[in-house]
């Protein structure tokens, strides 16, 4: 058995349960793994997410 402390919190877009093997840092994108939906941590303290805005990566040029 782990004695690491698990992080779980529910996914904003389809409710499901995305478990975190990690502390995770404020600000830090997460994707949860039923719907595939990226989701940005916005507290700790208690956990929340919100939808993580779709960034284009266009800033090479
Ligand atoms: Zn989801």
């Amino acid at each position: 058995m782990s004695t690491a402390t698990t992080h779980a919190v529910d996914c904003t877009e389809c409710a499901a349960p995305v478990t975190l093997a990690r502390t995770p840092l404020l600000g830090e994108v997460i994707r949860c793994g039923d719907c595939g939906v990226e989701l940005e941590v916005t507290a700790l303290h208690p956990l929340a997410v919100e939808l993580a805005p779709q960034v284009q990566e266009d800033w090479g040029e």
